[in-house]
């Protein structure tokens, strides 16, 4: 179904939600049915003590006419009298044989009261009533302590149909007061469990929510991290199989990925294409920091400049593509020869190359250059059109400064190494010069060493 297609993690959200719904709901409902059956009990019970009330009222007022009739037909011996008794009679057992069968179901109290009510009014009948009437009928007069007994008698009837009446009232009121706690039971509980699901809800979806926000966090920084190109931020763990795994997943195969690409790319940045050494740009980084921490911890430093003797011709007799074989070659020879070492071997420009030597004294810079221009002599490359040799030979310049003996910048020690391979060129080429700004014997100032 489109209107579900929110994926693993939309639908896991929508479940839980569904689910706390619903059984808000159900509580709702089932609350709803207390309530509704507290108010059906109320209204019932109300009806019953209506109608027990009723059937009092229907006894009292039917032993009364009963009374008034024994006493109208004892004055008058009227015989409407004795119909109005004998209905007064029915009317009164109707309402016992009613109030008898409403009774099996009430409290003991009130049944014990009303089964005291009808028997004292039974009694009345039984005792005082039909045998006044009977008297009256046989032409007897009753004694006045008969009809005291009478009245005691019928009295006791009233006082027992008034302690009734209380306690149907008290029973009426005890009916209302216990609706009226239940239905604030219920009220209460329903808002109580109303604010747990509600908090217990927020907790859930928080919960939920943070599993997902969390993760995602993390993954924007990592993200940034890798817009920065630093790789070594890591994905965020995360334990669950949903799509943001997935996106997870993926957004590390990108950061493997883009990591490899950014290095390979980074060093080939730093790569002369043509020989493959370092090319100039490193070599004027690597020199610059060099230089710093040269000055900073009192070092010495160290560069050889070297060019290829006659290049030009070395070109016009072979071709130009003899003279690139030939510049890598000798590149090769540079590779094996400071490969090992933390020498730093770069292509200068053209046919010109430069060795830094951080931390090396200037007898260490002249024996490495004087080794160098043997071992591209040993090479033996041929080069008819040289002057100075019949193989490709190499004038070096060598210059060894201490940054820290003055301000002055790195670029000082590339013009006092290309000064002395000028002076190497000039001297006849094939050689070996080199300029310090060491001091020795204690005079300062710059010292030339020659070897040829
Ligand atoms: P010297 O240095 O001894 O004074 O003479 P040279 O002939 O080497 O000097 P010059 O500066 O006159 O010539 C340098 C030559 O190097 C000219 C240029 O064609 C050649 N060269 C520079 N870079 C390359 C390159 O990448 N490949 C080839 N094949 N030749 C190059
Ligand atoms: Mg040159
Ligand atoms: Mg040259």
């Amino acid at each position: 179904m489109k209107f579900l297609n929110f994926g693993r993690i939309g639908r896991k959200l929508l479940i839980t939600t569904s689910i706390s719904a619903i059984v808000f709901f159900i509580y709702v409902f089932f609350s709803y049915l207390e309530i509704d059956h507290q108010f059906s009990t109320n209204a019932r019970l109300q009806i019953e003590i209506d109608e027990l009330q009723n059937s009092l009222h229907i006894l009292y007022v039917s032993l009364l006419n009963q009374e008034s009739a024994q006493s109208g037909y004892h004055l008058t011996k009227e015989t409407t009298f004795l119909d109005s008794f004998e209905k007064s009679t029915e009317e009164y057992n109707n309402a016992t044989d009613f109030l008898i069968g409403k009774l099996e179901t009430q409290p003991p109290n009130i049944k014990k009261s009303i089964e005291d009510v009808i028997k004292k009014g039974q009694s009345w009948h039984e005792e005082y009533g039909a045998p006044l009437i009977t008297m009256t009928k046989n032409g007897e007069q009753p004694t006045v302590e008969l009809y005291k007994e009478s009245k005691a008698s019928f009295d006791d009837f009233r006082q027992s149909l008034h302690e009734a009446e209380i306690v149907a009232a008290t029973l009426r009121d005890t009916y209302r007061n216990t609706y009226k706690d239940k239905i604030s039971e219920a009220r209460n509980t329903l808002f109580i469990i109303s604010i747990l699901l509600i908090i217990l809800n927020v907790l859930i979806i928080n919960r939920q929510t943070k599993s997902i926000i969390q993760p995602v966090l993390l993954l924007n920084n990592s993200v940034k991290a890798y817009t920065r190109k630093d790789f070594t931020v890591g994905i965020p763990p995360y334990k669950r199989e949903d799509e943001l795994a997935e996106l997870i997943r993926n957004i590390n195969t990108m950061r493997i990925e883009l990591h490899e690409k950014f290095s390979s790319m980074e060093s080939l940045v730093d790569l002369d294409g043509h020989t493959g050494i370092y090319n100039r740009r490193y070599f004027d980084q690597t020199l610059e920091l060099e230089w710093a921490n040269a000055r900073y911890y009192s070092k010495v430093i160290s560069l050889i400049l070297f060019d290829i003797d006659y290049f030009k011709n070395y070109n016009d007799t072979f071709g130009h593509l003899e003279g690139d074989k030939c510049l890598k070659n000798i590149s090769r020879q540079l590779c094996e020869l400071y490969g090992d070492s933390s020498d730093i071997v770069a292509r200068f420009g053209g046919e010109e190359f430069a060795i830094i030597l951080p931390d090396q004294s200037e007898e260490v810079a002249l024996t490495k250059a004087e080794t160098l221009r043997k071992m591209i002599l040993d090479l033996k490359i041929l080069h008819p059109t040289s002057e100075v040799n019949k193989f490709v030979t190499i004038s070096v310049g060598v210059a060894t400064m201490t940054p820290s003996n003055g301000n002055r910048r790195s670029t000082h020690l590339i013009s006092l190494a290309d000064q002395a391979l000028y002076h190497a060129k000039e001297n006849g080429r094939n050689q070996v010069t080199q300029y310090s700004d060491i001091t020795t014997d204690n005079s300062p100032g710059l010292k030339q060493k020659i070897v040829q």
